[in-house]
């Protein structure tokens, strides 16, 4: 296991920014947007029937719909580091979800996606939640994003938490400094759907990296007044609205400056509903149990992507696929150089982009929760060894319906 890396005084290690190498003008642009907390059976496209998502179904029949697609862990943290590294979560020693007294962030030596596109020569950028450290070594504008906006923690990590009072304000970054306390959350998506947009149109020329971790739909929930009392599921059914309608202008962004041949879109949740929630929760459809927990529903995430020419349209793939496959399949795709320490995803370029290959090799995708395993999948197979973990499904107790459970099974 490497170490996370901890911050014992202001102003330790800090680095200096890459430099980076001459465009590539054929590399496609990619676009990787993360709903956070959004459940398997959310999205019309995977069978929700009540939340409208007309733009993210339209992008699943303009490409290709993924019924088996992973993070490493049910938390937002540990999946992050995965999905930016290429590694399980346990390996880079990012574990559960970091808060604002968290020390602790993303080694340096660990080579991050934005970090190996930016010295690909692509132009970079974040807007929304960070998540992986915010003290100043850690912070996305070091870790090779060229523009950061958004929040360095959870939405919930601040005065409007629903269970814990006491929290200091939530600080809003733009670049390395915080310029709001507490801002409005129902603009959060807009505001990072402007940015989006505007990122796109100013690098229209050159090859990017937009990396677009919506706040939402996690807890506390808002829409903006424009996408209130629309959705037949309520508040949380109008936020989802909203992220699609997001999903929409991101790719008529694209249109618009005629990069849609040129331009891989991904979208992903970080990890399944937070059902404890209730109706401010999403659902995790035909899967058992949610975020926490290594089941399917709190691992098995929504995932489209798309790429008009390249990726095929309206197709269905089952194979089984993890957030760690990202970094790698992505740096051969743009011919990267790869991170020099070894990672646990591997290029799947074969499977995403549906190019006629070899029979797969079965590979096993394990699921930890911290640092316990609790399941492996390979192939069709996933098996739990016997574990604890949370549920919504026990007897009412003194903790609602929401306690700890042992159980072993599939
Ligand atoms: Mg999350």
């Amino acid at each position: 296991m490497r170490a996370a890396w901890m911050v014992w005084a202001a102003g330790a290690a800090v680095l200096s920014p890459g430099v980076g190498v001459a465009a590539e003008p054929r590399h496609p642009n990619i676009i990787l947007i993360v709903a956070d907390d959004l459940g398997y059976g959310d999205l019309g496209c995977y069978g929700n029937r009540t939340t409208r998502t007309p733009n993210l179904d339209q992008l699943a029949a303009a490409g290709t719909r993924f019924t088996d697609f992973y993070v490493s862990q049910p938390v937002c943290t540990a999946s992050r580091a995965s999905l930016l590294t290429g590694c399980y979560a346990n390996r880079v020693s990012m574990a559960g979800a970091l808060n604002h007294q968290s020390r602790v962030g993303l080694d340096p030596n660990e080579r991050l996606l934005p970090e190996l596109l930016r010295d690909a020569g692509y132009a970079t950028a974040i807007y929304g939640k960070w998540h992986l450290g915010d003290r100043p070594p850690f912070l996305p504008t070091r870790r090779g994003f060229g523009d950061f906006a958004g929040l360095p923690y959870s939405n919930d990590n601040g005065p409007l938490h629903p269970t814990m009072p006491d929290l200091p304000p939530l600080p809003f970054y733009r670049g390395d400094r915080v310029v709001e306390r507490d801002p409005d959350q129902s603009r959060f998506t807009r505001r990072f759907t402007d940015l989006a947009v505007e990122f796109i149109a100013a690098n229209a020329h050159r090859p990017f990296f937009l990396y677009l971790p919506h706040v939402m739909p996690h807890v506390p929930i808002f829409a903006a007044p424009a996408f209130r009392n629309r959705s037949a599921a309520g508040v949380y059914g109008d936020v989802v609205e909203e992220l699609d309608a997001s999903v929409g202008e991101a790719v008529a962004a694209v249109r618009r400056h005629g990069l849609e041949r040129d331009t891989l879109i991904v979208f992903i949740s970080d990890n399944g509903p937070f059902l404890s929630y209730g109706r401010h929760a999403g659902s995790a459809g035909p899967l058992r149990e949610g975020k926490l927990t290594t089941w399917d529903g709190g691992v098995r995430v929504p995932a489209i992507m798309a790429w008009p020419g390249s990726l095929p349209a309206n197709r269905v793939s089952r194979d089984p696929l993890m957030t760690i496959d990202l970094l790698p399949t992505l740096v051969r795709l743009v011919g990267a150089k790869p991170p020099a320490l070894p990672i646990d995803g591997r290029d799947e370029g074969a499977v995403i982009f549906g190019r006629p290959a070899a029979p797969r090799q079965e590979r096993a995708y394990w699921f930890y929760a911290g640092d316990e395993l609790h399941a492996v999948r390979v192939g069709k197979w996933k098996l739990h060894v016997p574990h604890e973990y949370l549920t919504v499904d026990g007897p009412p107790g003194e903790g609602g319906r929401y306690r700890l459970e042992a159980s072993s099974g599939t």
